[in-house]
């Protein structure tokens, strides 16, 4: 086999000093030089040693009395004159590091989800991905594998397969108990050395957050976090979209110089596919050479959430009746929950209204605060920044109660109502509770 050709640097150059033109002002360019090439006579003027200098033209920039330059050496001349020349070689050179690229990243295929588990229950989450996954796995030709890991987790190749799913790398053994950090790097790594996926999808939870991080820095790939919507592109890269600056502008990100493609993407924004039991695939057994003795992090005892929280999950809630700054005041959010109460669903708010201390941080929808998918979404009183939009815009049906007609909430709205939220409001839960009552006379 031959040595792959390496290309030719174009020369830089090197400093030099021209003759009675230092000031002395005080070695300026021997602080600039980044390598040590500038040692200073006695009568306070540079002597540049060429061949420790790299070309950077620091010293340059910096002399005051322009009393240095830069030159080329001859062979560096000839290198210039040879390139120049013949710029269908250059050309050729870039070519050949083109090929070799496309080389490298086509040593990489199929998309992996990584399924995470507590107790060996699965976060919806991972589901949700393989719902994605899938489609990202069509438009790439490849295939769809389920990662799992823990103790006593074989069940959840199962039902990873009833998702989409149509290989399962399990690795189980008692040392993948508890989560740990540094134990799950080890195992994803070592899975990702011997199989070379293309793409990898991790929830970005606590967990995900943690381990996606963690895993992107040991192979030196790229990772974009919270992405809101991903697809593939004609040069099989994986296009990552995700609020940026703020929240002011939608980013797509793309990693298209290495390989695997990390993403990480939030609870309920991916659609949840439909669950196919019974259907098939393949278990791929895998042991990772991690022993607990080598773990440092040791987990002494669970302790499940005590905060005496409501415990209200609104991500996970299929009503959502949420509240913004028009509500004006904390004790007005009860009219919410009465219409929440109505509907079976929860009270969610605006980041204003967390902020003014209406709401607890928990109930918060946007960017910073839950993303939610529930069948209806009632806004009240909330404008539409993009922040809370990003949050919020893929539920079903969405229900905007505002009295300024141009708000920008109106523009994701399936049903938009110009109004007073205080009149709306109560005389929407007054008609649900007539038509209740309509209903069970009837039943009676
Ligand atoms: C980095 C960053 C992250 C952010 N993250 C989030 C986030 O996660 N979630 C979030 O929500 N925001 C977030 N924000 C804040 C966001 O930009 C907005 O400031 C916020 O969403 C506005 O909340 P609001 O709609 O309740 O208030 P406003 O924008 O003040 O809107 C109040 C609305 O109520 C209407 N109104 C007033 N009275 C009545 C009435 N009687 N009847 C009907 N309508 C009425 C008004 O017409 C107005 O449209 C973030 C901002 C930044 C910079």
């Amino acid at each position: 086999m031959t040595e792959p050709k390496k290309p030719i640097k174009k020369p830089r150059g090197r400093a030099c000093l021209l003759e009675g033109k230092c000031i002395a002002c005080g070695a300026r360019c021997q602080s600039a030089c980044p390598v040590n090439a500038v040692e200073m006579t006695e009568a306070n003027e540079p002597i540049i040693d060429t061949g420790t200098c790299i070309g950077c033209a620091k010293c340059v920039k910096v002399c005051p009395a322009q009393a240095i330059e830069m030159f080329f050496t001859p062979e560096e001349q000839k290198i210039l004159a040879n390139l120049a020349a013949v710029g269908g070689a250059a050309s050729e050179e870039v070519d050949e590091e083109a090929v070799a690229l496309a080389k490298a990243l086509a040593a990489y295929r199929g998309v992996w989800v990584f399924v995470e588990q507590t107790a060996g229950e699965a976060a919806r989450v991972s589901w949700e991905l393989l719902g994605k996954g899938r489609e990202l796995a069509g438009a790439l030709g490849t295939e769809l594998a389920a990662v799992i890991i823990g103790e006593n987790v074989a069940h959840l190749c199962h039902e990873a397969f009833s998702y989409g799913a149509d290989t399962a790398y399990l690795v189980d053994d008692p040392v993948y108990r508890h989560y740990r950090t540094e134990a799950y790097l080890k195992a994803v790594c070592h899975l990702v050395e011997r199989h070379k996926p293309e793409v990898i999808l991790m929830g970005a939870t606590g967990l995900g957050r943690d381990l996606a991080g963690a895993v992107a820095t040991v192979l030196k790939t790229g990772l974009t976090a919270d992405c809101t919507g991903l697809a593939i592109d004609d040069k099989r890269n994986l296009m990552q979209t995700r609020p940026a600056f703020g929240g002011n502008i939608m980013a797509t990100i793309m990693c298209d110089r290495f390989r695997p493609q990390m993403a990480t993407v939030r609870p309920h924004v991916m659609a949840m596919p439909e669950c196919q039991p019974g259907r098939a695939g393949k278990v791929v057994r895998e042991s990772c050479p991690v022993r607990e003795e080598d773990i440092l992090v040791k987990v002494l005892e669970v302790i499940g959430d005590r905060s005496g929280k409501e415990g209200i999950d609104i991500a996970g809630a299929e009503f959502i009746v949420s509240g913004g700054r028009g509500l004006m005041a904390k004790e007005n959010f009860a009219m919410l929950q009465e219409l929440a109460d109505e509907l079976g669903g929860v009270v969610g708010a605006s980041r204003s209204a967390v902020d003014a201390g209406w709401m607890p941080a928990e109930r918060q929808v946007g960017q910073t605060g839950k993303t939610v998918r529930p069948k209806v979404y009632i806004a009240c009183g909330i404008s539409g920044a993009i922040q809370h939009l990003v949050g919020m815009q893929d539920s079903d049906t969405i229900i905007a109660i505002n009295r300024d007609r141009e708000a920008p909430i109106f523009e994701v709205a399936t049903y938009g109502i110009v109004g007073d939220l205080f009149q709306i409001v109560p005389a929407i839960t007054r008609r649900l509770r007539d038509l209740k009552a309509g209903q069970q006379k009837k039943v009676a």
